[in-house]
């Protein structure tokens, strides 16, 4: 593992903390309206700069940055404080997975309003009854003319609301056996016979919904790949979902760690700052270990896909340890705030705003999102460790 910079690497990342500076994201606004309406704002103007897309290739309006390049600019958008990008799914699957397998047309017509978060993008692969066994969707689209009509319901899909587009996995063939028979749609979230109801969370957010297809009309024009060939699909959006993540995750969490550090300094226990505690001090203790490690472990990985490894079935153990170490590091938090942690975003005497309750509460579904703990384990037992497949 060599964690040094070649002088371009070091170039891309004084251009970009330069940028940074005299472009501050600013701070993030309660309201999820207003916070999709800041998010398009931030990520037009990354846009506008050439600082959207990175890793998509020139050709199609990103900027061909390597690994490495990647990395600095998650690093540096932390530093920033700058907020996730709005587009999210539709930059790290969405593009990915158009540029891999979509055709001129649908390239030439989807990518640029894509990055310039004109049209935002949001995943409709979840039913009721298919989360981790996903190829079990009912989701029905039938060929009628020129169009596809799709009839089922989707849920837990972020961003719903506002979503412009959505990849939607749908059965086309309901005789063949269940990961063949799908296929990936993108529909217009617009069109008649869609419905979309938020729900509510245990943190009080509301990003996630329930999406009812009624009827609703898609073009044929608009399936990605092949016809009953979307699982194939499915599995390279996952792959692009899953990839990216690792980096962006474990300075997040970093980022609250850090924040959590600052807080326990000033916070007064019996007088004395919390930080004085010696319990305290060892559960901080262990989350700065558990942060290095996985930071470390991130780079493992880096090291191993630059040789041309790939992500291999590690990601899974890197995937689970960051779930769980995430949620450990947020216990700890809201154990410094002791009983003051029952105090919620929107009340007065919260402290910290009530930002560590809301992200221990928000950080109950990392072990669920991108494959649940349970299904993380089965695949470190099956495919790292060798063990016999569980009935
Ligand atoms: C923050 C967040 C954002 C999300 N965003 C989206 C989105 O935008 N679009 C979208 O399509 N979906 C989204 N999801 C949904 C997510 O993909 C599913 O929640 C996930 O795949 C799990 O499926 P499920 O909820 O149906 O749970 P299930 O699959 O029903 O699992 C229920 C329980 O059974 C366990 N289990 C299941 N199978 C096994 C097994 N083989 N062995 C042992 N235990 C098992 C699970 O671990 C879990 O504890 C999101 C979820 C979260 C939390």
């Amino acid at each position: 593992m060599d964690l040094s910079y070649s002088p371009q690497e070091e170039q891309f990342r004084t251009e970009l903390r330069a940028w940074l500076q005299r472009n501050p994201p600013g701070p993030e606004p309660e309201d999820l309206d207003e916070w999709v309406r800041y998010g398009k704002r931030w990520q037009r103007r990354l846009y506008e700069a050439g600082w959207c897309g990175i890793a998509w290739p020139k050709e199609y309006g990103g900027r061909g940055a390597t690994l490495i390049e990647q990395v600095i600019f998650q690093e540096e958008m932390a530093q920033a404080r700058a907020p996730l990008l709005i587009n999210l799914a539709g930059l790290t699957m969405g593009g990915p997975v158009l540029i891999a397998h979509g055709t001129d047309a649908q390239k030439r017509r989807y990518l640029k309003p894509l990055l310039a978060a004109e049209e935002i993008w949001c995943q409709g692969f979840s039913e009721p009854n298919a989360g981790s066994d996903l190829a079990a969707l009912k989701t029905r689209a039938v060929l009628d003319g020129d169009d596809f009509v799709v009839n089922g319901q989707k849920v837990w899909t972020s961003f719903a609301r506002y979503a412009d587009w959505c990849m939607l996995l749908v059965r086309t063939d309901p005789d063949a056996p269940k990961h063949r028979g799908i296929t990936f749609l993108l529909a217009d979230m617009h069109s008649p016979g869609v419905t979309v109801r938020p729900l509510k969370q245990i943190s009080g957010a509301e990003d996630f919904n329930e999406v009812f297809f009624e009827d609703v009309r898609v073009p044929r024009a608009n399936v990605i790949g092949r016809i009953d060939g979307g699982w194939e699909i499915a599995i390279t959006t996952l792959m692009h979902e899953r990839a990216t993540l690792t980096f962006s995750r474990q300075l997040q969490s970093r980022a609250a760690l850090d924040e959590m550090i600052r807080f326990a300094r000033g916070w007064q226990r019996d007088g004395r700052p919390a930080l004085s505690d010696p319990l305290i001090r060892q559960q901080v203790a262990q989350a700065l270990i558990e942060s290095a490690a996985i930071r470390y472990t991130a780079y493992r990985s880096l090291t191993k896909t630059l040789r041309g490894g790939g992500p291999g079935p590690e990601g899974s153990i890197e995937k689970l340890f960051w779930s769980e170490m995430y949620q450990r590091q947020l216990e700890t938090a809201l154990a410094i705030e002791g009983p003051y942690a029952q105090l919620l975003k929107g009340s007065a005497r919260a402290p910290a705003d009530g930002e560590f309750p809301y992200l221990y509460l928000y950080s109950r579904g990392r072990t669920i999102a991108a494959g649940s703990s349970e299904v993380q384990r089965n695949i470190v037992a099956e495919r790292v460790l060798g063990l016999p497949r569980g009935k």
